[in-house]
């Protein structure tokens, strides 16, 4: 029986994103579900602010793009068809829960460290998907790289 219908991976474009990518394709594949892709390009001006003198569109432009090839990328050997391979500008969790919502997606998978201490306090990527999603979000835990 297929649960899910609509899944949404979200790939922070790491190296440890082929680990995500193949998991989720044996599991799309196992309930021949819709399978979507986003990217999430965090604004330049998050991290600088007005502090950098200068105009950051181009540079934006180019992190877009290099977004762009390199989710292609995984779309071509994620061995699975792929509905939607999503770029966006802006903050992850936010952006994440909003395509998920525009995709009627049921479930979002997110990569996870399994970080202990603080970083679980005061939470990853994955927490914050997780806090504020409308739909069941799963949590892989990715074997950092050596
Ligand atoms: P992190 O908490 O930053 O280690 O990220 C954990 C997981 O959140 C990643 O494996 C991705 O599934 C997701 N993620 C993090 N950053 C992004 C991003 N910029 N765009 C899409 N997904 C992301």
């Amino acid at each position: 029986m297929s649960i899910y219908k609509r899944i949404l991976l979200a790939l922070d474009l790491s190296d440890e994103s082929d680990q995500l990518a193949s998991k989720t394709a044996e599991m799309a594949r196992a309930s021949d579900a819709e399978l979507n892709l986003i990217h999430v390009v965090e604004p330049l001006s998050f991290a600088y602010g007005g502090d950098v003198p200068m105009d950051l569109t181009t540079i934006q432009e180019q992190l877009d793009d290099h977004a762009r090839t390199k989710l292609d990328q995984y779309a071509e050997k994620i061995g699975y068809p792929v509905n939607r391979k999503i770029i966006v500008t802006g903050h992850t969790e936010t952006e994440i829960h909003r395509a998920a919502e525009e995709l009627n997606t049921d479930l979002v998978i997110v990569g996870s460290h399994g970080r202990h201490g603080l970083a679980l306090l005061l939470g990853s990527t994955a927490n914050g998907v997780l806090h504020g999603a409308n739909c069941d979000v799963l949590a892989i835990r990715v074997k950092e790289e050596e």
